[in-house]
């Protein structure tokens, strides 16, 4: 294939946040540079891409929430590399620690280094004062899939059994146990031979109780349910060496746990002797407006699994922070190439800094209910289901208003309207029927009022008789 041939402008002024007063899309989207781009792509990347075919736009630079693309349009951007850059992009301090880091050392598999000292000092200080001294960290290669994996196989390890509790709903990535361990059945379905020894139970979705029950009656039936599954001795199912639960599940549409649910879950698996592993790859790092979204429920996991927005600039890094108790894996038993990141490390303790010094996680309530104050009115409409989140981790749940079943084109169609508009959002959940937000940490409260006016005119577009964009 022949080099690009399309100029791409490089004259445009600096992008910025200053004095921004909204998106600005003009002309078709794709704009004709986008449009190159995706043609290329499409020709010489995987089928198995995914954010192109849903968000079609080629990115030329960003700044803080805002993307810009290839054509010049500018874009906010409530997907911010799906929960990744929880201080926006390009973060200008970071941008420096990063460039420093840079020029004085770059991968140090896993010995230890200032770098990792002080970023390991960072994480452990963010912790609830009760763990900070009983937990141990393992770097893992950089992704929130293999951290899943370290944790499972430690838990394995330690216990010396071989099953595993998960729950309906639950992401945890597209690895091997992974993804054994998550819901999604069309991801796995075609994968034979997955790890075996998963057991699937009902999570609390209040909304949609999958035990056919209203949430005023059910008496958390779900966590009854688990109760008289792994205690029975005719339930079928081995005591299991892991229950992996998220807090607040993500990727499955913005369901956060019933306080009632788990602490229920945290006690019973602390009962039985069953380490309680709770996922906080996307809602860790303050996304829900406490460092880890575990510390609103007054629980204390046994293992947290913890990536996205370490770094708080992208740059990739994934560790587990674990009970010493099951410190009981062998050297190497987790080893991987790419566990000794310096400049993630770098970045990820100055990230820590800034929420700190910036207050960030009290612009997260703040942005939050803010976010519920614009969107929550939206529930009037008879397509929207529900509009719920935590912080800054929000998804507007839509619905065929014949049926109440959930309507994923409905929601693809409020995301193409959003871009079209200029905001940038993800959709997820059952037949992907939410439209999920998760801005960078720092967002102002001015391009989340600019933000929310695209979304309500898209959502309310998108019915009743669910027009696409
Ligand atoms: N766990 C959760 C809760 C996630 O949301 C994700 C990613 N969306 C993962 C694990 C997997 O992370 P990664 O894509 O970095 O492998």
């Amino acid at each position: 294939m022949q080099p690009l041939t399309l100029p791409i402008p490089t004259s445009a002024p600096a992008l910025t946040e200053e004095g921004f007063t909204g998106p600005t899309v003009s002309g078709d989207l794709p704009g004709p540079r986008s449009r190159a781009l995706l043609e290329r792509q499409a020709q010489r990347e995987s089928n198995a891409r995914t954010y192109p075919r849903h968000l079609p736009i080629a990115v030329a630079d960003a700044r803080g929430s805002l993307v810009r693309d290839v054509d010049g349009n500018v874009f906010i951007d409530f997907l911010a590399g799906a929960g990744v850059l929880s201080l926006g992009h390009n973060h200008p301090e970071l941008v420096r620690v990063a460039a420093r880091q840079l020029e004085t050392f770059t991968h140090g598999l896993d010995l230890p280094t200032p770098a990792k000292d002080d970023f390991v000092t960072a994480q452990l200080s963010m912790l609830p004062a009760a763990l900070r001294d009983r937990m141990k960290i393992h770097f893992c290669g950089p992704t929130g899939a293999n951290a899943v994996e370290a944790a499972i196989k430690l838990c394995k390890t330690a216990t010396g059994r071989g099953d595993v509790v998960s729950f309906a709903g639950g992401f945890h990535g597209s690895t091997t146990a992974a993804m054994a361990v998550t819901g999604l059945v069309e991801q796995k379905a075609p994968v034979t031979n997955g790890m075996p020894g998963v057991h699937f139970f009902p999570y609390s979705s209040c909304t949609h109780c999958p035990l056919g029950l209203s949430p005023e009656s059910s008496g958390t039936a779900c966590a009854t349910y688990l109760e008289n599954a792994l205690t029975d001795p005719l339930g079928g199912i081995p005591r299991p060496a892991a229950v992996i639960m998220e807090m607040i599940q993500g990727e499955g549409g913005v369901i956060p746990a019933t306080r009632e649910f788990a602490r229920r879950v945290r006690a019973l698996t602390r009962e039985l002797g069953i380490p309680l592993i709770v996922d906080e790859v996307q809602t860790g790092c303050g996304r829900t407006g406490t460092w880890f979204a575990f510390e609103q429920y007054d629980i204390e996991p046994d293992v947290i699994v913890a990536s996205k927005a370490l770094s708080g600039i992208g740059t990739p890094v994934a560790v587990i922070l674990y009970d010493k108790a099951l410190d009981r894996w062998a050297p190497g038993a987790h080893i991987g190439t790419f566990r000794g990141n310096q400049v993630a490390f770098a970045t990820g303790a100055a990230a820590v800094d800034i929420v700190r010094r910036d207050r960030v996680l009290e612009n997260v309530r703040a942005r939050g209910e803010q976010v519920a104050a614009l969107l929550k009115p939206l529930e009037s409409l008879e397509w929207v289901c529900e509009v719920r989140g935590r912080g800054l981790m929000w998804g507007i749940e839509l619905v065929d208003p014949a049926t109440g079943r959930p309507d994923g084109a409905r929601a693809e169609a409020v995301q193409a309207r959003a871009l079209r508009g200029g905001v940038i959002v993800e959709t997820g959940g059952r037949d992907g029927c939410v439209v999920r937000l998760l801005p960078p940490l720092n967002v102002t409260a001015d391009i989340v009022a600019a933000a929310c006016r695209v979304l309500v005119d898209a959502v309310t577009a998108a019915g009743p008789t669910g027009e696409t964009a």
